[in-house]
């Protein structure tokens, strides 16, 4: 679970006696809930900000002594601390029912973004199982309008809180062909993403143990260059050294200079070429 701390998110402290009330007993399950007004999907950075938002809004607004919400899920499938485990939430309608269960919200509108993403139901998931295992909570499930007279959590949701919460099937995404303009993109993004491979040069690991994928590739056709040079090289120098040979062995009289060549270029031949490859 994607778990973001009050702390991360940059709570304000909640209000005493009323924010500090405990659950009195294990809670039956978890109601999911949705934002009910519009919502505009955003770029990651600025979702906890707009926890904040609702924090206050649930504060200031509504006179409540802290974000009225268990936890807060966002479309990238993070899951915000709200009132959490232990803290009885004020969200699901009246206090029998803020006891009775959890109060996961998603932050899915009912305008603008009314589905909730892939990554969202995978937090809701996470949110859900994370009561149940350690709140502790029971496996009952419903939306916030099981039992009290509400919409939330609107239509897309409670679907799928019906069919019990399934996580999503990546099947679609599979599907979906990905264009080159997104390819070279992605290429792209990983090529000069730092760290995302082990350094393999035993010279600067130590200082610099991950290097990104483009690094590599350079590096590889530094090497690569360097070798072609280093072969075209020892290639010059043996048949310098089979043509000096043969003139040497054509003056030797009665001793064969052909099996002398033979016999040396086979010898050169089976030298180990070492290779100094290090960049
Ligand atoms: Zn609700
Ligand atoms: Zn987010």
């Amino acid at each position: 679970m994607k778990l973001v701390t009050r702390s991360q998110w940059g709570a304000r402290a909640y209000l005493t006696p009323n924010g500090a009330t405990l659950y009195s007993r294990s809670r039956r399950g978890v109601k999911v809930h949705y934002l009910g007004t519009a919502y505009t999907d955003r770029a990651h950075d600025k979702c906890a900000a707009y926890v904040r938002q609702i924090q206050a809004q649930h504060m200031d607004g509504n006179g409540w002594s802290d974000i009225g919400y268990s936890f807060v899920v966002c479309t990238h499938g993070y899951v915000f601390e709200g009132r959490g485990l232990k803290r009885r939430n004020s969200a699901n309608g009246n206090t029998a029912l803020n006891e009775q269960d959890y109060a996961v919200m998603a932050l899915v509108g009912s305008s603008g973004l009314t589905k909730p993403t892939g990554p969202q139901l995978d937090g809701v998931r996470d949110a859900i199982d994370h009561c149940r295992e350690t709140g502790p909570a029971g496996n009952w499930l419903g939306g916030h309008r099981d039992g009290y007279a509400t919409a939330c959590p609107g239509a897309a949701l409670y679907a799928w809180v019906q069919k019990g919460a399934p996580r999503p099937t990546t099947k679609e995404e599979d599907d979906m062909p990905i264009s080159d303009a997104d390819a070279e993109k992605i290429a792209t993004k990983v090529l000069t993403i730092d760290g995302v491979i082990d350094n393999p040069n035993t010279a600067t690991a130590k200082a610099n143990p991950y290097i990104s994928a483009e690094t590599a590739l350079r590096n590889i056709e530094i090497v690569a260059r360097r070798t072609e040079t280093r072969v075209a090289a020892l290639a010059a120098t043996n048949t310098e050294l089979v043509k000096t040979v043969a003139t040497l062995a054509a003056g030797l009289g009665d001793l064969d200079p052909e099996a002398i060549v033979a016999d040396l270029t086979a010898a050169i031949e089976g030298i180990d070429i070492r290779l100094d490859a290090t960049t």
